[in-house]
């Protein structure tokens, strides 16, 4: 046990299965301290008790594990935020190849600056727009893995993610409460970008069970071209 991490932190890797080194262990509390170190100078998170980071932020974005697994993958977090899911989870999976996307030039440096002192490789963060990157060769249909937390609706996320993805690839989109209609848009969107939903699982950690779920989505064919559209586009006529 590290101390600084809580026992329900532990309680909740175990639930994923998770059994994680103490240099694994030593680098979520090292990323928690920065978190909350950082946050008191730049916005980075509304979570400032430190165990409802490693609950909230740490156990939800490895929750995802709990839907896609595998080894080598490139994996693309688009709006990462302060990292949440990909930094988490490249820290429990350092073999994948990580992209974290994010618009805010302060939150790229956080990211950057965390990558560096967690000594992490095979790990990037970029900054710039999910709309704007995904017409770059460089980031189409290169991606096993898109996912992205608490960043849009999912018809727009749907938009974003697809072109990122190559076919046979998943999409994992984290979602809360009454998704009734959300839910049917994005299907539409899906209809459109190439993409079909696989299942939607109930996150079962202790501490998350409110009605979050894990929508998996899998990338039949390749995304026509013209998808995403421009952010303004993409809000006058939603594809959902
Ligand atoms: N995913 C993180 C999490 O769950 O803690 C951050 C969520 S925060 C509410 C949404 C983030 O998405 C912001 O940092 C914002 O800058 C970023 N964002 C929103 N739209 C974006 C876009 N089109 N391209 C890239 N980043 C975007």
């Amino acid at each position: 046990m590290v101390e600084g991490l809580s026992n329900n932190f532990y309680t909740g890797l175990k639930q994923l299965g998770l059994s994680l080194s103490d240099q694994q262990l030593a680098q979520f509390l090292r990323y928690q301290q920065e978190l909350l170190d950082w946050n008191t100078r730049f916005n980075l998170t509304a979570i400032t008790d430190p165990e409802e980071v490693q609950i909230k932020h740490f156990l939800d974005s490895l929750s995802l594990l709990a839907v896609y697994d595998g080894s080598q993958i490139d994996l693309l977090d688009i709006g990462s935020g302060a990292g949440f899911p990909g930094l988490a989870l490249k820290i429990v999976r350092p073999e994948w190849n990580v992209t974290l996307l994010e618009a805010t030039g302060k939150k790229v440096t956080f990211l950057r600056y965390v990558i560096e002192v967690l000594q992490l490789e095979g790990i990037a963060a970029e900054q710039g727009r999910a709309e704007e990157l995904a017409h770059q060769a460089a980031y189409r249909a290169q991606f096993d893995l898109v996912t992205a937390r608490a960043v849009a609706s999912l018809s727009t996320l749907l938009e974003y993610s697809a072109p990122y993805c190559r076919v046979g690839g998943a999409i994992v989109l984290p979602k809360k409460g009454d998704l009734v209609d959300e839910l049917a848009r994005g299907r539409r969107a899906a209809g459109h970008v190439g993409a079909t939903l696989k299942a939607d699982v109930a996150v079962e950690v202790s501490g998350l069970v409110d009605g979050r779920r894990l929508l998996v989505w899998r990338q039949q064919k390749e995304c026509p071209a013209q998808y995403p559209r421009a952010g303004a586009v993409m809000v006058k006529k939603p594809l959902g």
